[in-house]
């Protein structure tokens, strides 16, 4: 794995989870990175750590500024979870993140990998962090035949043992690099410093690697969304604990037909919401993704002639809706007002 180490040395990319070492940044840049590309983290990293530069800072925070924090991010649970880990490690570790695979396992929402990156990464121990991107590169450098997903545990033994005794985590986050880099889905073998080792490439079949399960097929959903308005105030509503919106806000909305018959879907919303609706104008189409889905929102204005207050909804004025945590789907929609 020296060939690893030397590259990865020479080749790292910048970014600012990587400067100086510590278990929280660790522990905070590998839990928004879950899902999510690095060159999207960046400034959300950079705001985290100006808002919270310690986790005692976190443990500190209520839950709707870190969710107003995670805005945009997705997988709003991460951020919750995060703020509960704060507390847990100040109330029970008296601040410190705990350093065995045990303990930081039992914290809420770390798993395999993150335990392992943080471990190898915060701490410098020879650890395995085994994400999407050493899965591809390991798949392919030993030609594993198996499911990586179900057989995890046995790809996880193959990488501990390709890790040196002297600083693993060079080569660790190496391996991650390189899966990120180079040995991408359709892999640059050419400079890789593997290929002299790499049984897949050495066979031409580098791309049937890894072999996984398939995947859930993605639910289209249609949205008309009712921007609707009284004086200047607007009407939303707060996702309930426990939903997937849990924590953020969003305008009223009613799922409708891909192709949306207006009067029909208006009608519906008026029902839903027990009020009548003056339409003002279209607003412009938006696109959102969530876990499975693809959520087409229609979004329109509407007023209403009188204020009424809704079960489960509240009115809020213009300039204070972009103080609170919006989906980005309804936070899209949010910016055309
Ligand atoms: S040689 Fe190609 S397939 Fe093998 S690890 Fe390198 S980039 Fe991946």
């Amino acid at each position: 794995m020296e060939q690893v180490r030397k590259w990865f040395l020479e080749n790292r990319r910048s970014f600012p989870w990587r400067e100086g070492v510590s278990a929280y940044l660790v522990l905070v840049s590998e839990v928004m990175l879950q899902q999510t590309r690095a060159s999207v983290v960046i400034d959300y990293f950079n705001r985290w750590m100006k808002r919270f530069p310690t986790i005692e800072m976190l443990s500190q925070a209520t839950e709707s500024e870190v969710i107003k924090l995670w805005e945009g991010l997705g997988y709003y649970s991460r951020a919750r979870n995060l703020l509960e880990i704060a507390k847990e490690i100040v109330s029970q570790y008296d601040g410190r993140i705990p350093d065995t695979l045990a303990e930081l396992l039992r914290l809420k929402g770390i798993g395999d990998y993150t335990a392992g990156a943080i471990l190898a990464f915060g701490f410098h121990k020879k650890s395995v962090a085994l994400d999407g991107n050493v899965t591809r590169v390991v798949s392919r450098l030993v030609a594993f035949e198996k499911d990586a997903k179900k057989h995890a545990n046995e790809l996880r033994q193959i990488v501990y043992d390709l890790l040196p005794d002297r600083e693993p985590h060079i080569v660790m986050e190496g391996l991650i690099e390189l899966g990120a880099t180079i040995c991408a889905k359709n892999p640059l073998c050419n400079l890789c410093p593997l290929k002299e080792n790499c049984i897949a490439y050495k066979k031409g079949i580098a791309t049937t690697f890894p072999i996984l399960p398939q995947r859930k097929p993605i639910t289209e959903l249609f949205r008309l969304v009712g921007c609707i308005s009284f004086q200047n105030e607007y009407l939303v509503k707060q996702g309930e604990k426990g939903k997937i919106m849990a924590s953020l806000f969003e305008f009223p909305y009613i799922d409708c037909e891909k192709d949306l018959i207006l009067s029909c879907s208006q009608k519906k919303l008026e029902q839903l919401l027990e009020i009548q609706l003056k339409l003002i104008a279209p607003l412009q189409r938006e696109k959102h993704h969530f876990t499975r889905y693809r959520a087409h929102l229609f979004p329109f204005h509407f007023e209403v002639s009188s204020k009424r207050e809704i079960l489960g909804y509240r009115w809020v004025k213009k300039n204070l809706l972009n103080t609170l945590p919006f989906s980005s789907g309804h936070k899209k929609v949010l910016t055309q007002l």
